[in-house]
């Protein structure tokens, strides 16, 4: 059997019931097969993927807190420390009730390739909680977030583990770990990103995901002689990477005419007003149906359906495995000729693969939405400097980044005689630093 496949079966034995878990090291391992076929005798002795694919660290813990009535709630906390060959973990805290240790270990995973893409030095971790922040009050918001920094805080630090948002963790959230943080540690330090600009954020941070999504998006579809410019496009998701995604596709003169929350979906074929989404979602923190209440040209539906609209290109911000083969079929037979991820793994092995056989420019997440965590990185080194740039000098930087990111795996795959398949080359490519430096630093 071969080494790929051998580290395969292991992390399925391994890791039961860990579902996404498996899926991501499939997809990473299955790219990477003819690299390290090329070397296998060197990988195996030095037990280089099960190394890859086993965390340095992970911890779970008890997150005790006192709702509004009075009563004591128990959430588990997790931090996964999946690997730091190339920097101090870094990655996002998803506050989600689907949240368990096989979400969070995918995740992780993901994490260490797409920070290795962005050329910055950050390894790979993620964490969160089962907590669902929806529908609770400020104060429990508070309560939950200063119970799991009781736990979290021995764990991290500026130079070791630097946690940030994702999936329910926004402002709000950040602000709140950090202030206890902060109280128990006496440190003002730059532990945690995605902070507020009075106490050390970084300008462009909220919008670094979703625009970096589209700054790649862009010099995706230059590269292979298209342009953006009066592209339709549709776009899930309505939370922080699809609310800024659909703001910078409007001011590149693309038309984003859906958008899509965990209970239902919009077309609107005016094309999406932000400012109304913006107000609807990070204001009011209210449902969709207030959006086409307040839109004459928008169209409302329950459930799940923004890959049955036709679009030139199509955007994933919300969550995992929500593009499935029957939704990458509706977009083919609709023309659709780009998918770019915004979320971690939104689309599934079966609806990628559709869609590279039919010819569709693929992007997956791990490059097309690391412009979040590189933004974050900018923050740290801001932090470290006391000093803040200018919202130009970060989106510059950004810029340059995503367009570094891009061509970088097209590289790859390029190298590796897979051109235009940027799954492998994303593979690739953040593998190869990793690699190099696990490898220099030894047995460890
Ligand atoms: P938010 O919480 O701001 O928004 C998530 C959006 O997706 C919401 O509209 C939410 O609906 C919807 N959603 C979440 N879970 C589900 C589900 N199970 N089914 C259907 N819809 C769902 O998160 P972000 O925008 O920050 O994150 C979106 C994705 O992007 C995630 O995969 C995240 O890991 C990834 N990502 C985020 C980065 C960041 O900087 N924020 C960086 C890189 C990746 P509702 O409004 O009803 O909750």
């Amino acid at each position: 059997m071969s080494y790929v496949d051998e580290v395969f079966d292991l992390v399925v034995a391994k890791n039961p019931a860990q579902p996404e878990f498996h899926q991501a090291v499939k997809e990473v391992l299955e790219s990477l097969r003819v690299v390290i076929e090329a070397e296998e005798e060197k990988y195996r002795k030095d037990a280089l993927l099960e190394r890859l694919v086993t965390p340095e660290r992970q911890l779970i813990f008890r997150v005790p807190w006192v709702d509004d009535k009075g009563q004591v709630q128990v959430n588990n906390g997790y931090r996964v420390q999946f690997n730091s060959a190339i920097g101090p973990y870094k990655g996002g805290l998803r506050l989600h009730p689907s949240v368990n240790l096989g979400i969070i270990k995918f995740l992780g995973f993901e994490q260490i390739f797409k920070n290795s893409l962005t050329g910055l030095p950050i390894g790979g971790g993620k964490g969160g909680s089962d907590f669902d922040p929806k529908g609770k009050s400020d104060r429990e918001v508070m309560a939950f977030c200063q119970s799991f920094i009781n736990e979290l805080y021995k764990y991290i630090g500026a130079n070791t583990d630097v946690p940030a948002g994702d999936i329910g963790t926004g402002a709000r959230e950040i602000g709140y770990m950090y202030g206890q943080y902060k109280r128990l540690t006496g440190l003002y330090e730059g532990v945690l990103t995605g902070k507020g600009l009075s106490y050390g954020g970084s300008l462009a941070r909220t919008e670094a995901t979703g625009y970096g999504l589209l700054y790649l998006t862009e010099e995706m579809l230059k590269c292979n002689g298209r342009d953006i410019k009066n592209k339709v496009i549709a776009v899930s998701g309505a939370g922080n990477v699809a609310i800024y995604a659909i703001q910078k596709a409007k001011q590149l003169g693309a038309k984003p005419v859906t958008c899509s929350d965990s209970t239902g979906w919009i077309y609107d074929p005016a094309g999406i007003d932000v400012d109304l989404l913006k107000e609807v979602k990070e204001v009011k923190r209210a449902r969709l149906t207030e959006y086409a209440a307040a839109r004459p040209s928008a169209e409302y539906h329950e459930g799940k359906g923004v890959w049955s609209v036709a679009c030139d290109i199509a955007l994933p911000c919300a969550t995992q495995n929500e593009l499935d083969l029957e939704d990458a079929k509706m977009l083919v037979a609709n023309r659709c000729f780009a998918v770019a991820e915004g979320a971690n793994m939104p689309t599934t092995m079966e609806a990628t693969e559709y869609l590279q056989q039919n010819k569709v420019l693929f992007c997956p997440g791990k490059a097309s939405n690391a412009g979040g965590v590189a933004t974050s990185a900018l923050e740290m080194s801001q932090n470290s400097e006391r000093l803040s740039w200018t919202f130009k000098e970060v989106d510059s930087k950004l810029k340059e980044i995503m367009v570094n990111i891009f061509h970088n795996l097209d590289d790859a795959a390029k190298k590796y005689n897979m051109k235009g398949n940027y799954v492998a080359g994303a593979n690739i490519a953040g593998f190869l630093k990793v690699a190099e430096a696990m490898t220099a630093q030894g047995i460890v």
